[in-house]
């Protein structure tokens, strides 16, 4: 058995339990991290960076976007169904946390969106090695994270796995867990606890139980090993009260990095159900949550994307209306022949055809009502009308050429909240009680988008983690001054 004493037990070290750790040592606590996975930065090490307002890299880039107009909108957009208190903690922190990491030695690149129409409230890293920001690019925050946290001296447990909480006279005292290497027990003995497990985006069970829907046939989410939804389940042991629970949806073509769902995310792209019927004003595209949200009503949960020859010349030409906000797949200038390998490899995800008719039967769906959508659509172009779904005459282009198609259905980046907090991040039992020394965080209590995940104020979810791990933390530091003052 491994035996540990410290003030403050963060459990798992993705950036929510990270900052968490960095915030208690710098507050003077003796801290031990205990992360499953053999590296630290969880889900984070695939992005590229947290959200933000008011930082002072937006203030030197002239981004005038105020903490109450994002306090004001997101509240709008979830109909007031999540906590305000909360979420204003949050907002309210974000910007003095960009700074907080820049001084810690994070480089950001300028502020960004996710789409022409989002806000730059994105915080895209500044890779290690230089370049421009890509995927990935966060690990860099991380590594900065976890050095500082262990430059403070906080003690670093990888490869171990937390399995439950210590509960002592109502209070939580510290997690139990395992040295998945040697097979050790390990006991941690805290006068806090920190819950940071990102939730259970690795574990098709708890999708189906939770979020309402079926991994592998409704739901193809981003599966970050080990995030099992460990925490959860030991908090709720603990008595913890369940939170809302939704999946960060999100567009997916099921290509794993597919470079080309550029081409066919774009506003002047037709949309059709395996009915064959023309679903949405595409323009809409550009918003990944939503567009998930319009593929998760269809039969099937399946949508095709439609394009011809004609605009991707258009595109190469003029340049695509919707550039990838990850930056890859916005060049098309050698669009058919990788058209042509995506189609070897992916043949059910992809096709290409001379007529309406031919493409109709390959991909399989009702040739009738896709041709009779073909002609109704092309009209719309002609006329410069679209008095379906009111798309703007801008991205009405008719489809004459070669037809390509690509599928799409709902993805994610894993599942958002499951912990009850209230908004110092203490966990909440079932009559809404703080349970004295636990605080949660991070994904595990991310439930502020209401139903869908809201991309024009992008990096929320990685924000969310950061902020909601420092006020955590600094909550968990009150209250164990208070606790040596009783
Ligand atoms: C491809 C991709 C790109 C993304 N890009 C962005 C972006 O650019 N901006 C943005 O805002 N968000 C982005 N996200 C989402 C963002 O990464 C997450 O919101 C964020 O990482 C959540 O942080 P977290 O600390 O709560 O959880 P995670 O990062 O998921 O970390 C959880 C950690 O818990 C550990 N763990 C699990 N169980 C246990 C246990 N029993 N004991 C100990 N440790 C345990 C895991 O190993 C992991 O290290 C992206 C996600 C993906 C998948």
């Amino acid at each position: 058995m491994q035996n540990y004493q410290c003030n403050i037990a963060v459990v798992a070290a993705g950036p929510s339990g990270l900052a968490a750790a960095v915030t208690a040592a710098e507050n003077g606590m003796d801290v031990v991290i205990l992360e499953k996975s053999s590296v630290t930065g969880g889900a984070a090490n695939m992005g590229m960076g947290p959200f933000g307002v008011e930082s002072r890299i937006q203030k030197a880039n002239m981004i005038a976007i105020r903490k109450e107009d994002v306090f004001r909108e997101m509240m709008e957009y979830t109909h007031w169904q999540t906590d305000a208190r909360k979420l204003r903690e949050y907002i309210w922190k974000s910007g003095s946390t960009i700074d907080w990491l820049e001084d810690m030695g994070v480089e950001f690149a300028g502020p960004c969106k996710y789409f022409p129409s989002a806000y730059p409230t994105w915080h895209a890293v500044k890779p290690e090695g230089g370049g421009a920001p890509g995927p990935r690019c966060a690990g860099t925050m991380n590594k900065v994270l976890t050095n500082r946290a262990t430059q403070l001296g906080a003690k670093l447990l990888l490869n171990t796995k937390a399995v439950s909480l210590i509960k002592e006279d109502g209070r939580i005292r510290g997690v139990r867990a395992l040295d998945t290497q040697t097979g050790e027990e390990v006991e941690v003995r805290s006068d806090a606890v920190i819950v940071a497990t990102g939730g259970f985006g690795d574990n098709p069970e708890m999708i189906d139980r939770y979020a309402g829907c079926t991994y592998g046939k409704d739901m193809f989410n981003i599966r970050i090993p080990g995030v099992t939804g460990d925490g959860m389940r030991m908090v709720w042991e603990a008595g913890g009260r369940k939170g809302r629970i939704t999946m960060e949806k999100i567009i997916w073509s099921r290509i794993p990095h597919n470079p080309m769902e550029t081409s066919f995310r774009q506003p002047c792209a037709l949309m059709v159900n395996s009915l064959g019927d023309r679903v949405m004003d595409e323009s809409v595209v550009e918003n990944a949550s939503v567009s998930a949200n319009i593929i998760s009503r269809q039969p099937g949960a399946r949508l095709y994307s439609i394009i011809d020859s004609r605009l991707v010349n258009y595109y190469r030409k003029k340049g695509v209306d919707y550039p990838s906000g990850i930056g890859i797949g916005n060049d098309l200038t050698h669009f058919e022949e990788e058209f042509e390998s995506l189609m070897a490899e992916y043949p059910d995800c992809v096709w290409e055809a001379q007529t309406p008719e031919e493409l109709a039967r390959k991909i399989g769906i009702d040739e009738d009502t896709f041709c009779e959508t073909m002609e109704e659509y092309n009209l719309c172009c002609e006329e410069h009308v679209d008095d379906i779904f009111c798309k703007s005459y801008h991205y009405l282009r008719p489809l004459t050429g070669k037809l390509y198609a690509m599928e799409f259905c709902p993805g994610a980046y894993g599942s958002l909240g499951g912990i009850q907090v209230n908004y110092k991040f203490q966990v909440q039992d079932e009559e809404y009680r703080p349970i004295p020394g636990l605080y949660a965080s991070g994904t595990d209590t991310c439930d502020i988008y209401g139903d869908t995940y809201l991309f024009v104020f992008p990096g929320n979810t990685m924000g969310y983690a950061v902020n909601s791990g420092r006020l955590a933390a600094e909550h968990a530091v009150e209250y164990i001054e208070d606790l040596a003052e009783e």
